[in-house]
């Protein structure tokens, strides 16, 4: 039985919170180019049918993120390059192995293509880690011309680093890019944090992850759009960012895109609204506030 934190712990939660702290470091001026007020960062997990797979969920769920292969992720390509908008699609090789045309197609509109892991999982192995970065890598960069310099992933940040990566976009311990060094690690790696409250899966998503019909969460569209809206405003106003996290297998449904049609089109009447994919933000933070040199640990 674990004992609620009274004054005896008071100093390991300060160590812990300061440990934590010097773990950190949020770049808290982002200063975007060209007079950009907002960098709206949109990020695409093309998982489709493979973390259905992995979770051995039934047909009716293989067949949903099937879905986002055939239609969806062409729907959502649509809708960006309709708006000028530059996403990054965070791509698992195997994906990349089953629907190579969309994944070229999205390189040939000048969005990012990123790992997403080979199978959407890391091994713990060390070998076998490495292994499925690599085979990642090989089947994105085989499709685009382009070796990856982005992830979105579990996979460790010295091996990352090692294969060439400079950001990842997978933790939410700031609405600002931050770095993170984590264990012995004393380099880091830029994180470009996203949050579930911008994740379309946490509200559309019909039997996710397995839950009971009465857990569904299926809001209107109408609603997250007002909740998104409120997201973006406040990022604008305090010239931030804003990491929208979508799945062609829900966001690729017809009125969900015609929600973020809505709400694209409402962003651009403010000014300096900036559409640019992971890997222009990470470059631009890495050239413009740098990590602190590494601390030894
Ligand atoms: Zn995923």
């Amino acid at each position: 039985m674990t004992t609620p934190p009274f004054d005896s712990d008071l100093a390991e939660l300060r160590a812990a919170a300061q440990d934590h702290a010097a773990r950190h470091q949020v770049i808290t001026d982002c200063a975007w180019p060209d007079g950009a007020r907002v960098a709206v960062n949109v990020t695409v997990d093309f998982d489709a049918m493979l973390l259905r797979r992995l979770l051995n969920e039934p047909p009716m769920q293989l067949a949903k993120g099937e879905f986002g292969g055939r239609v969806g992720i062409w729907r959502l390509l649509e809708l960006f390059d309709g708006h000028g908008v530059k996403g990054t699609i965070y791509t698992p090789g195997r994906i990349a192995e089953l629907y190579p045309d969309a994944v070229r197609a999205a390189a040939r509109g000048g969005h990012e293509v990123a790992d997403h892991m080979w199978e959407h999982r890391v091994p713990a192995e060390p070998e076998l880690e490495a292994d499925h970065l690599r085979r990642a890598i090989a089947a994105l960069e085989r499709l685009t011309g382009q070796r990856p310099v982005g992830t979105r992933s579990w996979h460790s940040a010295p091996l990352l680093r090692q294969e060439g990566f400079i950001y990842n976009s997978r933790k939410v311990p700031d609405d600002r890019p931050h770095y993170i060094r984590e264990g012995k690690d004393t380099q880091g790696l830029l994180n470009l944090p996203m949050h579930y409250a911008i994740d379309d899966a946490m509200f559309f998503s019909f039997a996710w992850m397995n839950t009971e019909n009465a857990a569904q969460r299926m809001a209107d569209p109408d609603r997250v759009f007002e909740m998104w809206w409120d997201a973006f405003r406040q990022q604008y106003d305090t010239g931030g960012y804003l990491n929208l996290c979508l799945h062609p297998f829900v966001s690729g449904r017809s009125m969900r895109i015609d929600m973020l049609d809505r709400l694209f089109t409402r962003m651009k009447t403010l000014p300096g609204v900036w559409f640019p994919t992971s890997e222009t933000v990470a470059r631009h933070c890495i050239a413009t506030c740098p990590p602190h040199p590494p601390v030894a640990r």
